[in-house]
Protein backbone atom coordinates (compact mmCIF):
# COMPACT_ATOMS: atom_id res chain seq x y z
CA UNK A 1 0.00 0.00 0.00
CA UNK A 2 1.42 3.50 -1.09
CA UNK A 3 2.40 5.64 1.88
CA UNK A 4 3.09 8.75 0.78
CA UNK A 5 0.43 11.45 1.07
CA UNK A 6 0.48 15.20 0.14
CA UNK A 7 0.65 17.28 3.34
CA UNK A 8 -2.21 19.76 4.10
CA UNK A 9 -1.28 23.01 2.96
CA UNK A 10 -1.51 24.49 6.40
CA UNK A 11 1.79 21.88 7.27
CA UNK A 12 3.29 22.35 4.14
CA UNK A 13 3.24 26.04 4.87
CA UNK A 14 4.81 26.16 8.17
CA UNK A 15 7.12 23.40 7.53
CA UNK A 16 8.52 25.77 4.73
CA UNK A 17 8.59 28.79 6.95
CA UNK A 18 10.45 27.17 9.43
CA UNK A 19 13.68 26.58 6.92
CA UNK A 20 13.55 30.74 6.39
CA UNK A 21 12.56 31.80 9.96
CA UNK A 22 14.40 29.02 12.56
CA UNK A 23 14.46 31.90 15.62
CA UNK A 24 12.86 35.15 16.16
CA UNK A 25 16.56 37.13 14.67
CA UNK A 26 15.66 35.99 11.05
CA UNK A 27 11.75 37.42 11.12
CA UNK A 28 13.59 40.62 12.12
CA UNK A 29 15.79 40.73 9.23
CA UNK A 30 12.74 40.27 6.61
CA UNK A 31 11.28 43.31 8.75
CA UNK A 32 14.06 45.66 8.91
CA UNK A 33 14.93 45.00 4.93
CA UNK A 34 10.62 45.85 4.85
CA UNK A 35 11.03 49.18 6.50
CA UNK A 36 14.68 49.81 4.51
CA UNK A 37 12.43 49.07 1.33
CA UNK A 38 9.73 50.92 2.22
CA UNK A 39 12.51 54.28 2.16
CA UNK A 40 11.68 54.90 5.86
CA UNK A 41 13.77 57.51 8.12
CA UNK A 42 13.14 55.64 11.72
CA UNK A 43 12.98 52.06 12.69
CA UNK A 44 11.96 51.37 16.30
CA UNK A 45 12.45 48.16 17.33
CA UNK A 46 10.66 46.63 20.70
CA UNK A 47 10.92 43.12 22.04
CA UNK A 48 10.71 41.05 24.64
CA UNK A 49 12.11 37.30 25.60
CA UNK A 50 14.56 38.02 23.62
CA UNK A 51 11.52 38.47 20.49
CA UNK A 52 10.55 34.97 21.74
CA UNK A 53 7.14 36.31 23.02
CA UNK A 54 7.26 39.38 20.88
CA UNK A 55 8.75 41.82 18.06
CA UNK A 56 7.52 44.86 16.84
CA UNK A 57 8.97 47.07 14.12
CA UNK A 58 7.87 50.87 13.35
CA UNK A 59 8.95 52.56 10.39
CA UNK A 60 8.16 55.85 8.66
CA UNK A 61 8.49 54.49 5.22
CA UNK A 62 5.48 54.56 2.51
CA UNK A 63 2.74 52.09 4.20
CA UNK A 64 0.58 50.13 2.80
CA UNK A 65 -2.59 50.68 1.21
CA UNK A 66 -5.38 49.28 3.05
CA UNK A 67 -6.32 46.57 -0.25
CA UNK A 68 -2.84 45.45 -0.41
CA UNK A 69 -2.54 44.20 3.38
CA UNK A 70 -3.87 40.73 2.82
CA UNK A 71 -1.75 40.56 -0.14
CA UNK A 72 1.23 41.48 1.81
CA UNK A 73 0.46 37.91 3.94
CA UNK A 74 0.02 35.89 0.98
CA UNK A 75 2.49 33.84 -0.29
CA UNK A 76 4.46 35.12 -3.16
CA UNK A 77 3.01 38.44 -3.29
CA UNK A 78 5.23 41.00 -3.77
CA UNK A 79 5.44 45.01 -4.76
CA UNK A 80 8.65 44.57 -5.88
CA UNK A 81 9.29 42.76 -9.08
CA UNK A 82 7.02 41.50 -11.89
CA UNK A 83 9.20 38.72 -13.05
CA UNK A 84 12.43 36.90 -12.42
CA UNK A 85 14.19 38.65 -15.02
CA UNK A 86 13.24 41.91 -12.76
CA UNK A 87 16.13 40.37 -10.29
CA UNK A 88 18.76 42.07 -12.81
CA UNK A 89 18.35 44.93 -11.77
CA UNK A 90 17.15 44.84 -8.47
CA UNK A 91 17.26 47.67 -5.88
CA UNK A 92 15.53 46.38 -3.12
CA UNK A 93 16.04 43.65 -0.37
CA UNK A 94 12.56 41.76 -0.98
CA UNK A 95 11.76 40.14 -4.05
CA UNK A 96 10.35 36.62 -2.93
CA UNK A 97 7.38 37.89 -1.20
CA UNK A 98 7.19 35.06 1.28
CA UNK A 99 8.65 36.59 4.14
CA UNK A 100 5.50 37.94 6.10
CA UNK A 101 3.62 35.12 5.13
CA UNK A 102 6.21 32.91 6.36
CA UNK A 103 6.41 34.85 9.63
CA UNK A 104 2.64 34.43 9.87
CA UNK A 105 2.60 31.04 9.41
CA UNK A 106 4.80 30.58 12.51
CA UNK A 107 3.64 33.60 14.81
CA UNK A 108 0.76 36.05 15.61
CA UNK A 109 1.49 38.77 13.16
CA UNK A 110 -0.36 41.94 13.11
CA UNK A 111 0.19 44.80 10.59
CA UNK A 112 -1.06 48.35 10.96
CA UNK A 113 0.31 51.07 8.50
CA UNK A 114 -1.29 54.20 6.51
CA UNK A 115 0.36 55.95 3.68
CA UNK A 116 1.20 59.24 3.18
CA UNK A 117 -2.24 61.00 1.95
CA UNK A 118 -5.13 58.73 3.63
CA UNK A 119 -6.78 59.95 6.74
CA UNK A 120 -6.66 56.90 8.32
CA UNK A 121 -4.52 53.58 8.45
CA UNK A 122 -5.73 50.10 8.63
CA UNK A 123 -5.07 46.48 10.26
CA UNK A 124 -4.93 43.21 9.75
CA UNK A 125 -3.84 39.91 11.82
CA UNK A 126 -2.96 37.06 10.36
CA UNK A 127 -2.34 33.50 12.85
CA UNK A 128 -0.99 30.33 11.05
CA UNK A 129 -3.92 30.41 8.21
CA UNK A 130 -6.38 32.23 9.69
CA UNK A 131 -6.51 35.74 8.43
CA UNK A 132 -8.71 38.89 9.80
CA UNK A 133 -10.68 41.75 7.56
CA UNK A 134 -8.88 45.15 7.11
CA UNK A 135 -10.19 47.11 9.88
CA UNK A 136 -9.96 51.23 9.65
CA UNK A 137 -7.33 52.24 12.82
CA UNK A 138 -5.91 55.85 13.55
CA UNK A 139 -2.38 55.16 12.88
CA UNK A 140 0.61 57.46 11.98
CA UNK A 141 1.82 57.37 8.52
CA UNK A 142 4.46 54.21 7.72
CA UNK A 143 4.05 50.63 9.29
CA UNK A 144 3.83 48.98 12.34
CA UNK A 145 4.96 45.39 12.32
CA UNK A 146 3.92 42.83 15.62
CA UNK A 147 5.08 39.41 15.64
CA UNK A 148 3.97 37.94 18.90
CA UNK A 149 4.95 34.15 20.41
CA UNK A 150 7.12 32.76 17.33
CA UNK A 151 6.41 28.84 17.31
CA UNK A 152 4.34 28.55 19.84
CA UNK A 153 2.10 26.18 17.70
CA UNK A 154 4.99 24.33 16.91
CA UNK A 155 6.73 23.15 19.66
CA UNK A 156 9.75 21.37 18.00
CA UNK A 157 10.81 25.11 16.75
CA UNK A 158 10.05 26.31 20.00
CA UNK A 159 12.66 23.97 22.01
CA UNK A 160 15.51 25.00 19.45
CA UNK A 161 15.17 28.36 20.65
CA UNK A 162 18.12 29.74 23.01
CA UNK A 163 17.85 31.58 26.23
CA UNK A 164 16.80 35.18 26.19
CA UNK A 165 19.96 36.10 26.47
CA UNK A 166 21.47 34.75 23.34
CA UNK A 167 18.26 35.69 21.63
CA UNK A 168 19.02 39.10 22.59
CA UNK A 169 22.24 38.67 21.32
CA UNK A 170 21.60 37.76 18.40
CA UNK A 171 18.89 40.42 17.73
CA UNK A 172 21.71 43.33 18.61
CA UNK A 173 24.29 41.51 16.35
CA UNK A 174 21.72 41.83 13.38
CA UNK A 175 20.28 45.60 14.05
CA UNK A 176 23.71 46.85 14.03
CA UNK A 177 24.89 46.12 10.85
CA UNK A 178 21.75 47.75 9.23
CA UNK A 179 22.69 50.74 11.54
CA UNK A 180 25.91 50.83 10.22
CA UNK A 181 24.98 51.05 6.72
CA UNK A 182 22.00 52.91 7.03
CA UNK A 183 23.60 56.02 9.23
CA UNK A 184 20.60 58.03 7.68
CA UNK A 185 17.96 56.17 9.41
CA UNK A 186 17.40 56.69 13.28
CA UNK A 187 17.38 53.13 15.08
CA UNK A 188 16.10 52.11 18.37
CA UNK A 189 16.11 48.86 20.07
CA UNK A 190 14.27 48.51 23.58
CA UNK A 191 14.12 44.90 25.00
CA UNK A 192 12.09 44.91 28.07
CA UNK A 193 11.37 48.32 28.57
CA UNK A 194 15.34 48.86 28.93
CA UNK A 195 16.70 51.17 26.12
CA UNK A 196 19.46 48.94 24.66
CA UNK A 197 20.47 51.50 22.23
CA UNK A 198 19.11 54.95 20.39
CA UNK A 199 20.94 56.43 16.88
CA UNK A 200 19.28 59.09 16.19
CA UNK A 201 20.05 59.68 11.98
CA UNK A 202 23.36 61.04 11.20
CA UNK A 203 24.75 62.30 7.68
CA UNK A 204 28.07 60.08 7.42
CA UNK A 205 29.34 56.22 8.24
CA UNK A 206 31.60 57.63 10.91
CA UNK A 207 29.00 59.77 12.70
CA UNK A 208 27.19 56.49 13.14
CA UNK A 209 30.05 54.53 14.18
CA UNK A 210 31.03 57.33 17.09
CA UNK A 211 27.45 56.32 18.37
CA UNK A 212 27.72 52.67 18.05
CA UNK A 213 31.14 51.83 18.97
CA UNK A 214 32.05 55.49 20.79
CA UNK A 215 33.79 58.35 19.30
CA UNK A 216 37.12 57.05 20.49
CA UNK A 217 37.21 54.09 17.93
CA UNK A 218 35.23 56.45 15.15
CA UNK A 219 38.04 58.44 15.77
CA UNK A 220 40.59 56.00 14.55
CA UNK A 221 38.58 55.11 11.34
CA UNK A 222 40.05 56.00 7.85
CA UNK A 223 37.41 56.23 4.87
CA UNK A 224 37.56 54.55 2.22
CA UNK A 225 36.35 55.57 -1.89
CA UNK A 226 37.58 53.63 -4.60
CA UNK A 227 36.45 52.21 -8.46
CA UNK A 228 37.97 49.33 -9.87
CA UNK A 229 36.71 49.01 -12.93
CA UNK A 230 32.44 48.81 -12.63
CA UNK A 231 33.49 48.11 -9.10
CA UNK A 232 32.79 50.68 -6.30
CA UNK A 233 34.84 50.35 -2.74
CA UNK A 234 33.08 52.73 0.20
CA UNK A 235 33.11 52.29 3.39
CA UNK A 236 35.28 52.98 6.91
CA UNK A 237 38.42 50.72 8.22
CA UNK A 238 39.34 50.99 11.93
CA UNK A 239 42.85 51.49 12.32
CA UNK A 240 44.42 47.47 13.24
CA UNK A 241 45.54 48.71 16.86
CA UNK A 242 41.80 48.44 17.69
CA UNK A 243 40.58 45.26 16.87
CA UNK A 244 38.38 41.94 17.64
CA UNK A 245 38.81 37.93 18.51
CA UNK A 246 35.82 37.52 16.36
CA UNK A 247 34.63 38.40 12.58
CA UNK A 248 31.36 40.00 14.07
CA UNK A 249 32.86 43.23 13.38
CA UNK A 250 33.80 42.85 9.63
CA UNK A 251 30.29 44.32 7.88
CA UNK A 252 30.17 43.92 4.32
CA UNK A 253 26.89 45.22 1.97
CA UNK A 254 26.84 44.22 -1.51
CA UNK A 255 24.58 46.87 -3.63
CA UNK A 256 23.22 47.66 -0.13
CA UNK A 257 22.47 44.56 0.74
CA UNK A 258 24.67 42.70 3.98
CA UNK A 259 26.15 39.49 3.26
CA UNK A 260 27.65 37.06 5.25
CA UNK A 261 29.73 36.05 2.90
CA UNK A 262 33.63 34.29 4.37
CA UNK A 263 35.14 35.01 1.34
CA UNK A 264 34.46 38.62 1.42
CA UNK A 265 34.96 38.85 4.87
CA UNK A 266 38.30 36.64 4.29
CA UNK A 267 39.34 39.61 1.84
CA UNK A 268 38.93 42.50 4.15
CA UNK A 269 40.77 40.31 6.85
CA UNK A 270 43.93 39.30 4.65
CA UNK A 271 44.06 43.65 3.66
CA UNK A 272 44.70 43.73 7.59
CA UNK A 273 46.85 40.98 7.52
CA UNK A 274 49.98 42.34 8.11
CA UNK A 275 48.72 44.62 10.78
CA UNK A 276 46.97 41.83 13.10
CA UNK A 277 48.04 38.78 14.72
CA UNK A 278 46.64 35.60 13.85
CA UNK A 279 43.18 35.11 16.00
CA UNK A 280 42.74 39.14 15.35
CA UNK A 281 39.86 40.31 13.19
CA UNK A 282 39.27 43.73 11.97
CA UNK A 283 36.41 46.13 12.33
CA UNK A 284 35.61 47.80 9.30
CA UNK A 285 32.45 48.52 6.87
CA UNK A 286 32.65 48.33 3.43
CA UNK A 287 29.88 48.52 0.65
CA UNK A 288 30.40 46.73 -2.84
CA UNK A 289 28.57 48.71 -5.47
CA UNK A 290 28.43 46.24 -8.68
CA UNK A 291 26.51 45.86 -11.73
CA UNK A 292 23.24 43.74 -10.33
CA UNK A 293 23.61 41.55 -13.61
CA UNK A 294 27.08 40.37 -12.41
CA UNK A 295 25.53 38.83 -9.41
CA UNK A 296 22.79 36.46 -8.33
CA UNK A 297 21.28 37.22 -4.97
CA UNK A 298 18.82 33.98 -5.01
CA UNK A 299 21.19 31.36 -3.77
CA UNK A 300 20.64 31.51 -0.05
CA UNK A 301 17.13 30.90 1.58
CA UNK A 302 17.63 34.03 3.67
CA UNK A 303 19.38 36.01 1.43
CA UNK A 304 22.16 36.16 3.46
CA UNK A 305 24.83 34.89 0.53
CA UNK A 306 24.89 35.98 -2.85
CA UNK A 307 27.17 34.48 -6.01
CA UNK A 308 29.30 36.72 -8.12
CA UNK A 309 30.09 36.43 -11.82
CA UNK A 310 33.45 36.55 -10.81
CA UNK A 311 34.76 35.90 -7.01
CA UNK A 312 38.27 36.42 -7.32
CA UNK A 313 38.34 39.65 -9.05
CA UNK A 314 36.17 41.35 -5.87
CA UNK A 315 38.49 39.57 -3.69
CA UNK A 316 41.20 40.87 -4.50
CA UNK A 317 40.10 44.47 -5.47
CA UNK A 318 39.04 44.26 -1.71
CA UNK A 319 42.05 42.72 -0.25
CA UNK A 320 44.30 45.31 -2.14
CA UNK A 321 42.19 48.08 -1.35
CA UNK A 322 42.11 47.50 2.58
CA UNK A 323 46.36 46.95 2.18
CA UNK A 324 46.95 49.86 0.35
CA UNK A 325 44.70 52.54 2.04
CA UNK A 326 46.40 50.52 5.46
CA UNK A 327 49.66 51.58 3.74
CA UNK A 328 49.22 55.19 2.71
CA UNK A 329 48.03 55.64 6.55
CA UNK A 330 50.99 54.08 8.12
CA UNK A 331 53.15 56.16 5.86
CA UNK A 332 51.50 58.88 6.67
CA UNK A 333 52.27 58.56 10.11
CA UNK A 334 55.16 56.55 10.30
CA UNK A 335 55.13 55.94 14.32
CA UNK A 336 58.25 56.19 15.77
CA UNK A 337 57.28 52.95 17.85
CA UNK A 338 56.05 51.02 15.27
CA UNK A 339 58.74 48.04 14.01
CA UNK A 340 60.99 49.13 11.27
CA UNK A 341 62.04 48.04 8.04
CA UNK A 342 59.19 45.76 7.81
CA UNK A 343 58.95 43.43 4.87
CA UNK A 344 56.65 41.42 3.85
CA UNK A 345 57.77 37.81 4.21
CA UNK A 346 58.66 36.32 0.62
CA UNK A 347 58.06 33.54 1.31
CA UNK A 348 54.81 31.75 0.98
CA UNK A 349 52.54 29.98 4.00
CA UNK A 350 53.69 26.65 3.15
CA UNK A 351 57.37 27.90 3.26
CA UNK A 352 57.32 29.32 6.46
CA UNK A 353 56.29 26.14 8.09
CA UNK A 354 59.34 24.38 6.03
CA UNK A 355 61.54 27.21 7.38
CA UNK A 356 60.15 26.80 11.01
CA UNK A 357 60.90 23.01 10.71
CA UNK A 358 65.10 23.26 11.51
CA UNK A 359 63.79 24.68 15.09
CA UNK A 360 61.94 21.79 15.98
CA UNK A 361 64.15 19.78 14.93
CA UNK A 362 66.61 22.16 17.22
CA UNK A 363 64.61 22.02 20.24
CA UNK A 364 64.52 17.96 19.86
CA UNK A 365 68.10 17.61 19.46
CA UNK A 366 68.34 20.05 22.52
CA UNK A 367 66.61 19.05 25.21
CA UNK A 368 68.93 21.91 26.89
CA UNK A 369 66.30 24.09 25.38
CA UNK A 370 63.76 23.48 27.38
CA UNK A 371 64.62 23.43 31.30
CA UNK A 372 61.88 22.05 33.61
CA UNK A 373 62.61 24.08 36.75
CA UNK A 374 60.15 26.60 37.23
CA UNK A 375 60.99 29.20 39.85
CA UNK A 376 59.36 32.60 41.32
CA UNK A 377 61.33 35.35 39.95
CA UNK A 378 61.74 38.50 40.81
CA UNK A 379 60.98 41.92 38.41
CA UNK A 380 61.81 42.19 35.34
CA UNK A 381 65.54 42.63 33.40
CA UNK A 382 68.10 43.76 35.63
CA UNK A 383 71.38 41.91 35.59
CA UNK A 384 74.07 43.19 37.29
CA UNK A 385 77.85 41.30 36.84
CA UNK A 386 77.25 40.70 32.88
CA UNK A 387 79.33 43.33 30.94
CA UNK A 388 78.22 45.28 28.15
CA UNK A 389 81.35 44.30 25.66
CA UNK A 390 80.68 40.30 26.47
CA UNK A 391 81.08 38.03 24.42
CA UNK A 392 82.07 35.19 26.15
CA UNK A 393 79.86 32.28 26.04
CA UNK A 394 77.72 32.33 29.67
CA UNK A 395 77.01 28.80 31.31
CA UNK A 396 73.85 28.70 33.36
CA UNK A 397 73.29 25.57 35.54
CA UNK A 398 69.54 25.04 34.32
CA UNK A 399 70.26 26.70 31.03
CA UNK A 400 71.43 26.43 27.47
CA UNK A 401 74.75 27.07 26.89
CA UNK A 402 74.12 30.43 24.54
CA UNK A 403 76.12 33.82 23.76
CA UNK A 404 73.98 36.43 22.66
CA UNK A 405 74.87 38.09 19.87
CA UNK A 406 72.83 40.90 19.62
CA UNK A 407 69.61 42.65 19.21
CA UNK A 408 68.27 42.37 15.56
CA UNK A 409 65.77 44.93 13.71
CA UNK A 410 65.32 46.49 17.31
CA UNK A 411 62.61 43.61 17.88
CA UNK A 412 64.92 39.75 18.60
CA UNK A 413 67.57 38.84 20.30
CA UNK A 414 69.90 36.78 18.46
CA UNK A 415 71.64 34.10 20.23
CA UNK A 416 74.49 32.18 18.89
CA UNK A 417 73.64 28.08 20.85
CA UNK A 418 75.14 25.14 21.10
CA UNK A 419 75.34 24.27 17.26
CA UNK A 420 72.49 26.94 15.95
CA UNK A 421 71.60 30.20 15.29
CA UNK A 422 68.51 31.64 17.67
CA UNK A 423 66.51 34.53 16.97
CA UNK A 424 64.44 35.17 20.28
CA UNK A 425 61.26 37.64 19.99
CA UNK A 426 61.73 40.32 22.72
CA UNK A 427 58.26 41.39 23.28
CA UNK A 428 56.84 37.22 22.84
CA UNK A 429 59.64 36.14 25.77
CA UNK A 430 58.75 38.84 27.71
CA UNK A 431 55.02 38.18 27.73
CA UNK A 432 55.69 34.73 28.51
CA UNK A 433 57.76 35.48 31.59
CA UNK A 434 54.98 38.26 33.01
CA UNK A 435 52.14 36.07 32.44
CA UNK A 436 54.20 32.92 34.57
CA UNK A 437 54.58 35.34 37.46
CA UNK A 438 51.62 37.04 37.14
CA UNK A 439 49.57 33.25 37.23
CA UNK A 440 51.52 32.66 40.29
CA UNK A 441 49.60 34.95 42.15
CA UNK A 442 45.93 33.59 42.24
CA UNK A 443 44.70 35.06 44.75
CA UNK A 444 44.78 38.29 43.10
CA UNK A 445 41.15 37.39 41.29
CA UNK A 446 39.68 38.26 44.37
CA UNK A 447 36.96 41.02 44.57
CA UNK A 448 38.76 44.43 45.91
CA UNK A 449 35.81 47.36 46.34
CA UNK A 450 36.76 50.51 45.09
CA UNK A 451 37.10 53.65 47.17
CA UNK A 452 36.04 55.36 43.63
CA UNK A 453 34.09 53.26 41.38
CA UNK A 454 36.59 53.23 38.08
CA UNK A 455 33.79 54.47 35.37
CA UNK A 456 33.96 52.88 32.22
CA UNK A 457 33.14 54.94 28.31
CA UNK A 458 31.57 52.19 26.65
CA UNK A 459 29.20 52.21 23.87
CA UNK A 460 25.65 51.54 23.81
CA UNK A 461 26.29 48.46 22.07
CA UNK A 462 28.80 47.55 24.56
CA UNK A 463 26.67 48.61 27.55
CA UNK A 464 23.99 46.02 26.45
CA UNK A 465 26.12 43.02 26.50
CA UNK A 466 27.37 44.14 29.46
CA UNK A 467 24.18 43.69 30.91
CA UNK A 468 23.36 40.29 29.42
CA UNK A 469 26.29 39.02 31.08
CA UNK A 470 25.70 40.93 34.01
CA UNK A 471 25.82 37.36 36.54
CA UNK A 472 29.42 36.43 34.76
CA UNK A 473 30.92 39.48 35.20
CA UNK A 474 29.65 39.28 38.94
CA UNK A 475 31.29 35.79 39.20
CA UNK A 476 34.54 37.10 38.04
CA UNK A 477 34.26 40.30 41.03
CA UNK A 478 33.48 42.39 38.68
CA UNK A 479 30.40 44.32 39.64
CA UNK A 480 28.91 47.28 37.78
CA UNK A 481 26.68 49.84 37.68
CA UNK A 482 24.89 51.90 34.82
CA UNK A 483 26.14 55.81 35.50
CA UNK A 484 24.97 57.35 31.87
CA UNK A 485 24.06 56.37 28.33
CA UNK A 486 27.53 56.04 27.92
CA UNK A 487 29.02 55.27 31.13
CA UNK A 488 29.16 52.19 33.37
CA UNK A 489 30.96 52.39 37.01
CA UNK A 490 33.02 49.15 38.24
CA UNK A 491 31.74 48.98 42.26
CA UNK A 492 34.42 46.17 42.61
CA UNK A 493 37.23 44.18 40.17
CA UNK A 494 39.53 42.01 40.80
CA UNK A 495 42.35 43.22 42.93
CA UNK A 496 45.16 42.69 40.27
CA UNK A 497 43.48 44.45 37.75
CA UNK A 498 42.26 47.29 39.44
CA UNK A 499 42.83 50.59 37.27
CA UNK A 500 42.38 48.90 34.50
CA UNK A 501 39.03 47.03 34.29
CA UNK A 502 38.18 49.02 30.99
CA UNK A 503 40.33 47.04 29.13
CA UNK A 504 39.40 44.54 30.93
CA UNK A 505 35.61 44.26 30.54
CA UNK A 506 36.20 44.93 26.16
CA UNK A 507 38.41 41.53 26.40
CA UNK A 508 36.01 39.77 28.36
CA UNK A 509 33.18 40.53 25.90
CA UNK A 510 34.91 39.42 23.22
CA UNK A 511 35.30 36.37 24.23
CA UNK A 512 31.88 36.00 25.00
CA UNK A 513 30.14 37.27 21.91
CA UNK A 514 31.84 34.26 20.36
CA UNK A 515 30.32 32.04 23.14
CA UNK A 516 33.65 29.88 23.61
CA UNK A 517 33.12 30.60 27.54
CA UNK A 518 31.65 27.82 29.15
CA UNK A 519 30.81 29.04 32.66
CA UNK A 520 32.88 26.16 34.27
CA UNK A 521 35.84 27.11 32.94
CA UNK A 522 35.26 30.85 33.29
CA UNK A 523 37.61 31.39 36.01
CA UNK A 524 40.40 29.81 34.42
CA UNK A 525 40.04 31.47 31.21
CA UNK A 526 39.42 35.14 33.03
CA UNK A 527 42.35 34.59 34.53
CA UNK A 528 44.27 33.24 31.46
CA UNK A 529 43.11 36.31 29.54
CA UNK A 530 43.58 39.22 32.39
CA UNK A 531 47.33 37.79 33.06
CA UNK A 532 47.92 37.56 29.04
CA UNK A 533 46.74 40.82 28.76
CA UNK A 534 48.66 42.52 31.22
CA UNK A 535 51.78 40.53 30.51
CA UNK A 536 51.21 41.97 26.87
CA UNK A 537 50.61 45.83 28.13
CA UNK A 538 53.99 45.47 30.56
CA UNK A 539 56.57 43.64 28.07
CA UNK A 540 58.93 45.33 26.60
CA UNK A 541 57.63 46.20 22.71
CA UNK A 542 59.12 45.13 18.92
CA UNK A 543 60.95 48.39 18.43
CA UNK A 544 62.37 49.01 21.88
CA UNK A 545 66.45 49.20 22.30
CA UNK A 546 67.69 46.72 24.89
CA UNK A 547 71.30 46.58 26.51
CA UNK A 548 73.04 42.81 26.43
CA UNK A 549 72.21 43.21 30.31
CA UNK A 550 68.61 43.29 29.48
CA UNK A 551 68.90 40.46 26.65
CA UNK A 552 70.70 38.55 28.92
CA UNK A 553 67.61 39.04 31.96
CA UNK A 554 64.82 38.26 29.36
CA UNK A 555 66.94 34.91 27.77
CA UNK A 556 67.70 33.63 31.24
CA UNK A 557 64.22 34.21 32.61
CA UNK A 558 62.38 32.88 29.39
CA UNK A 559 64.29 29.48 29.43
CA UNK A 560 63.26 28.95 33.22
CA UNK A 561 59.69 29.21 32.42
CA UNK A 562 57.21 26.70 32.01
CA UNK A 563 56.16 27.25 28.27
CA UNK A 564 59.19 28.77 27.18
CA UNK A 565 58.29 28.11 23.60
CA UNK A 566 55.51 30.47 22.78
CA UNK A 567 54.01 33.25 24.23
CA UNK A 568 50.51 33.70 26.25
CA UNK A 569 48.71 34.08 22.96
CA UNK A 570 50.18 31.33 20.96
CA UNK A 571 53.35 32.96 19.18
CA UNK A 572 56.12 31.20 18.89
CA UNK A 573 59.12 32.81 21.21
CA UNK A 574 62.26 31.77 19.68
CA UNK A 575 63.10 30.64 15.93
CA UNK A 576 66.15 29.10 14.79
CA UNK A 577 68.69 26.96 12.31
CA UNK A 578 70.61 24.36 12.99
CA UNK A 579 74.31 24.82 12.00
CA UNK A 580 74.26 21.87 9.79
CA UNK A 581 71.57 23.67 7.83
CA UNK A 582 73.49 26.76 7.83
CA UNK A 583 76.52 24.82 6.91
CA UNK A 584 74.05 22.92 3.69
CA UNK A 585 73.02 26.51 2.57
CA UNK A 586 76.82 27.59 1.89
CA UNK A 587 77.47 24.16 0.53
CA UNK A 588 80.05 23.07 3.19
CA UNK A 589 78.40 19.53 3.56
P1 LIG B 1 9.01 41.07 -0.30
O1 LIG B 1 9.74 41.99 0.61
O2 LIG B 1 9.87 39.99 -0.85
O3 LIG B 1 8.24 41.77 -1.35
P2 LIG B 1 7.41 40.46 2.04
O4 LIG B 1 6.59 39.29 2.39
O5 LIG B 1 8.53 40.80 2.92
O6 LIG B 1 7.93 40.25 0.57
O7 LIG B 1 6.46 41.73 1.94
C1 LIG B 1 5.36 41.68 1.04
C2 LIG B 1 4.98 43.08 0.59
O8 LIG B 1 4.45 43.82 1.69
C3 LIG B 1 6.13 43.90 0.08
O9 LIG B 1 6.40 43.65 -1.29
C4 LIG B 1 5.67 45.34 0.34
O10 LIG B 1 4.87 45.78 -0.72
C5 LIG B 1 4.78 45.19 1.56
N1 LIG B 1 5.47 45.58 2.80
C6 LIG B 1 5.98 44.75 3.74
N2 LIG B 1 6.50 45.46 4.76
C7 LIG B 1 6.34 46.77 4.46
C8 LIG B 1 6.67 48.00 5.13
N3 LIG B 1 7.31 48.01 6.31
N4 LIG B 1 6.32 49.16 4.52
C9 LIG B 1 5.70 49.16 3.32
N5 LIG B 1 5.38 48.03 2.65
C10 LIG B 1 5.66 46.85 3.21
MG1 LIG C 1 10.52 41.44 2.42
Amino acid sequence: MGIIKKLHPHEAHKIAAGEVIERPVHALKELIENSIDAKTDRIDIVAEEGGKSLLSITDTGCGIAPEDLPLAIARHATSKICSIDDLAALHTHGFRGEALASIAAVSKLTIISRQQGNPEGATIHAHGESISETTPCAAPVGTTIRVEHIFEQIPVRRAFLKSTESELRLLTQLIIPYALLHPTISFSFIHQGRTIFEYPRVTDLKERYAQVMGSGLAQAGIALERTIGDIAISGYCIRPIHHRRDRNSIIVAVNNRPVKSSRLIGAITRGYAQHLEQGSFPIACIHLQVPPHTIDVNVHPRKEDILFLDPRAIEESIMYTVRNLLAAERTAEARPTAPLHYQEPSMSYDGLNRAAEPLRAYSQAHPAFMPKDVQEYGSIPEVSGVEEASQTKIMLPDAPDYRIIGQYATTYIMLEGRDGLMLIDQHAAHERILYEKFRGRQDEMAPTALLFPEQLPLSPHEIALVWSYQDIFEQVSIILDQMGPQTLIARTTPVMYKGRVQDLVLELLDGLKTERTVPQQLKEQLLHRVCAMMACKAAVKAGDPLSLSEMHTLVEKLYKTENFETCPHGRPTQWGMQLADIERAFKRR
